[in-house]
């Protein structure tokens, strides 16, 4: 899980299959095909915590889910990231910016609703502890969130 990170990507927000993220309180930005045709092959399942950008905007912590996108009979990867920030206004069409710092846990199934938004909490809470860290802080001031046309240094 952890050999591709951190892990550096951008791309725009589309729309996703309306698992009615929203409605729970945790709405999930998620990338396009191509951007997650992108991604190493080999990349777990789960969910990852790291730092968000949209456009331009501010730095903030997120929690990011790594799947199986229901709509293509689940062979094919979904990419979904929770920003921990309250936005104004939906950001679609968007280009949202992250860096995947680490792993949190793999997927699981959950016997309720309650189970699952209570899973998704701790893992909020699980995120914002690690990003706090030093040596994670440092990824937040990465120029990479700082230059638009900036490269993406994944190759370590
Ligand atoms: P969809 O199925 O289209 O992804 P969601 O219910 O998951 O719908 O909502 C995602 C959308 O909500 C994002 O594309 C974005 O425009 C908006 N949004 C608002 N606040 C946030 C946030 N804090 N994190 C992620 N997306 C957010
Ligand atoms: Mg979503």
């Amino acid at each position: 899980a952890m050999r591709h990170l951190p892990y550096f990507c951008r791309g725009e927000v589309v729309k996703g299959f309306g698992r009615g993220s929203k409605e729970l309180g945790i709405p999930t930005a998620n990338f396009s095909e191509e951007v997650v045709e992108s991604f190493p092959s080999d990349i777990s399942t789960g969910i990852y915590y790291g730092w968000a950008c949209v456009g331009n905007g501010d730095v903030h912590k997120m929690v990011l889910s790594v799947g199986w996108n229901p709509f293509y009979k689940n062979i094919k990867k979904s990419v979904e990231t929770h920003i921990i920030h309250t936005f104004k206004e939906d950001f679609y069409g968007e280009i949202l910016s992250i860096v995947i710092i680490g792993y949190i846990r793999p997927e699981k199934n959950f016997d309720s609703l309650e189970a699952l938004i209570s899973a998704i909490q701790e893992d909020i809470e699980e995120a914002k502890r690690q990003l706090d860290l030093p040596e994670h802080l440092k990824l937040k001031e990465d120029n990479f969130f700082h230059l638009p046309e900036g490269k993406i240094g994944n190759n370590h």
